[in-house]
Formats: structure tokens, sequence, C-alpha cells
């Protein structure tokens, strides 16, 4: 019966969760090429540091420990998962223990133990993370932005995880009682031999029912994690590995130029450009989603939504409408919203007359980015919400020729003189003379 269970759960969430997967895999591919150019052996260095070694939480220590604590033990509790998959999938217990048992039951015993403590501390992290989100009220983690789903999606991860080591300890210290009180032999747990000691008066048969509780908890906590992972903000655990591999360690700050407008000022100065196409129509910065590159959109999935970027934003610092965080939300937004309307047109594209300018960012948030770089600098996962912001930018000022008004006169400067000033470039010098 338990193979028949776990057999239908188990194909049950792969052939579920690969649909939405897929989606957002297409969801990606709707933006333009890109390539990383950096040798891979820098690309995997890149992925080993940032994804896997965490390199940029350590620049606020307290949230990075605790934060390291749940890493570590999601990481670690795959091996029990591995265990509790063969287990399902033959009807045994415990299989990997018992192959370990006759051959070196320490291996195993201290394995589980790790995982246990490591548990434990992740318990103790995701209670402090819940109550810094919803009894301290931190601010980063408490803007407009997060109202809604965003906050309740945080929650709902912090409460999994609590379900999730709930169910390891019920299965292990139930099955430490049944040990105590039959004087077995076999593994030793140490924390949950502690928390034994609330079952031992459970007759035998009660504490086997609480052992399988235990497993099914934890089993079916693991399966819900799968399905609901590509609906919440916590998919960066997987993209945040790829956006790192892809992420040019070698650009920071650097903004991209135009190549419609190089291989312009390049054949003004007589110089031999690249033959394109003489009917393409150029489009300058981007409006939408398929305007941006495949890394900007990986990045909106790989956002953690953690408002790092937000905090060291001089704009957001000083009251204006501009999030960094806020620019990644809403791009992975619109992306879903492109992607449900392909899914139901056939993967074909109808214009629904919206676009992520205007529709989602505002021209006012745009309007108060520096082109500092701080949000990029700060983010733990290599996002660049300033890569977006520029090209829609340049979309709305070289397509819409929507600019303030007191920069209509420095363009024209700029187009007139060479320079933002109003004087001709032969009265530069004048100063000396004066
Ligand atoms: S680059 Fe723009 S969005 Fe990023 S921190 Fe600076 S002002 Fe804020
Ligand atoms: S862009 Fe980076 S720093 Fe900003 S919220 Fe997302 S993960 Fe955090």
């Amino acid at each position: 019966m338990t193979i028949i269970l776990f057999s239908l759960l188990f194909f049950g969430v792969i052939f579920f969760s690969y649909k939405k997967y897929h989606r957002i895999y297409f969801n990606i591919k709707l933006g333009k090429d890109y390539s990383n150019p950096n040798p891979t052996s820098e690309k995997l260095k890149n992925m080993a540091l940032i994804a896997l070694g965490q390199k940029k939480m350590f620049s606020r220590p307290i949230s990075a420990i605790f934060h390291f604590f749940i890493y570590v033990a999601f990481v670690f509790t795959q091996l029990e998962l591995l265990e509790i998959l063969l287990d399902g999938f033959t009807g045994s217990h415990r299989m990997i223990g018992h192959a370990l048992l006759d051959y070196c039951p320490a291996i195993y015993s201290t394995l589980i133990n790790l995982i246990e403590i490591l548990s434990l501390l992740a318990l103790i992290a995701t209670f402090i993370f819940l109550s810094r989100r919803n009894l301290l009220k931190l601010p980063r983690l408490n803007m407009d932005e997060l109202k809604g789903w965003p906050m309740k999606d945080a929650n709902i991860i912090l409460i999994g995880e609590i379900l999730l080591v709930f169910g390891i300890f019920l299965m292990n210290s139930a099955e430490s009682a049944w040990l105590i009180n039959s004087n077995g032999t076999g593994y030793h747990f140490i924390l949950s031999s502690v928390f034994a000691l609330l079952f031992t008066s459970f007759s035998a048969d009660a504490l086997q029912m609480l052992s399988q509780l235990g497993w099914w908890l934890h089993l079916i906590g693991i399966f819900g994690f799968i399905l609901y992972l590509p609906y919440s903000k916590h998919l960066h655990i997987l993209l945040a590995f790829p956006n790192a591999y892809l992420t040019n360690p070698n650009a920071k700050g650097q903004i991209n130029y135009m190549p419609e407008i190089y291989n312009e000022i390049k054949s003004m100065m007589g110089e031999a450009v690249e033959a394109s196409d003489p009917n393409a129509i150029p489009k300058f910065g981007a409006r939408d989603i398929t305007d941006l590159s495949q890394k900007n959109l990986l990045d909106a999935y790989a956002c953690t939504e953690c408002g790092r970027c937000t905090s060291a934003c001089p704009a957001n610092q000083t009251g204006k409408k501009l999030s960094p965080r806020k620019i990644m939300m809403d791009t992975r937004d619109r992306m879903e919203e492109v992607g449900r309307l392909m899914e139901v047109n056939n993967n074909e594209w109808k214009d629904d007359g919206k676009s992520l300018l205007h529709n989602y960012i505002s021209v006012e948030e745009l309007r108060g980015c520096t082109t500092c770089n701080a949000c990029v600098e700060e983010c733990p996962v290599n996002i660049s919400p300033l890569d977006i912001i520029v090209q829609l930018r340049r979309n709305l000022i070289m397509e819409e020729s929507n600019s303030p008004q007191e920069w209509n006169g420095m363009f024209g400067n700029i187009e007139n003189n060479g320079a933002p000033w109003k004087f001709a470039q032969s009265e530069r010098a004048n100063w000396v003379n004066s």
C-alpha cells in the first residue's frame, strides 16, 4: 500500500510540476539571447562563490548566519530525503541505515545527528525570520511592494520549513522511544533521544504510527515544496545557480552601449560599420519583457525579494518612489502575465495593450534612479535592477521623447554644441582670457 501510494504521489508531483517549470523556462526564453563572454572556469568560480558559498550574504553577518543554517540544513537534508525516496519505492524503512548497520553503524548515526543538529538550527533561524518579518516589522521586509501575496508567500515557506523539521523529529523521536522502551539496539540519534522522552509511555503500535506519520509529513512537505516552488520567490534556491553562472563579474557598473547608436556615431566619424538590414527599424531600449535579455528575465525569477537593494538605494532612502526590488518583482509579474496569455493562445503572442513600461513600472520610478549601482553591488545573487531601469529609460527618452522639460535644453545643447552647456565649442576656452 505504501509503495502504491508513494508512487502515485511521486509521479503526480513530477507530472504537475513539470508543466509549470517548463513554462518558466519558456518565459525566460521570451527574452533576447544572452551570453556571458567569460571563460567557463570564471563562471564556475562565480557560481561556487555566490550561489553555493553565499559570499555576498555575509555583508550583513547576523542574518547571513541564520540564512546559512537554513541553507546548509536544506542541503544536508537531501541525504535523508534520498533515503525517504528509496524507502517509498521499496516499501522498506531506513534502507540506507540498514545497509550501513552491519558495515559501520557510526556513519549513519553521525549523518542523521548532523542533519538533526542542522535542522534544529534551521528551526531557530526560521522562528527568527518569522518574527523579524511579522513582529519586529523590519522596514525592508514590510514595504508596500510586499503587501499581499509576497508577504504571504514568505510566511508560507517559513511555516512549511517548520512542518518539515517537525516531520523529521517526529519520525526519529518515535523510533528512538521505541528503541528505549524495547531496550533494542539500533541508531543513536542524540536530539531525538531527548525528544523521545515525551513518547516513552506510548505503546509500540502508537510509536510505529507516529513514526510513519512523521515520515509521511516530511514527504508530503517535500512534494508540496516542489509543487509550490515555481509560484514562489523561493525559486531562487534553484535559479541562483544559473544566474550566478551567467553573471559577468567583470562588468560592475558597466552600462552597455547601444549598438544602433554606436554604429551611427562610427559612421559619422567615417569608420566602417557592420552592414545591417536596411529595412530593419531600430528599436531603442526596452518597452516590454521581450525587449529585455534572457539574463534580465532570469534575474527576475532569481530575485529573493530580500530588499537589500532597496535599502541601499539612495533614491528610495530619500523618499523617491523607486524601489529596485519592485523593478524585479514587476518584471517577473509581467513575464508571468505574458506567459499565461501565450499559454491560452497556443504560445502565440497577441497584444494585450499592456507593457512593462507604464503598466507596471512608472516614469516617476525610472526617473528616480541615479545609476549609482548600489543595488547591483548589494544584491546577494548578482542581480542587476539597474540594467532593466536603463533599458526602460532609453525607450522612454528615445522612442517616446518622454523626458522632463529641464532636460530638453540639455539634449538640444548636446546635439548642437557637443556638450550639455549652451556655448559653442569654439567658446569653451574663453574663461582662460577672462
Ligand atoms: S542604481 Fe538606481 S535603483 Fe540602483 S541603487 Fe542606485 S539609484 Fe537605486
Ligand atoms: S534584486 Fe537582489 S537585493 Fe534586490 S530584492 Fe532581489 S535578491 Fe534582494
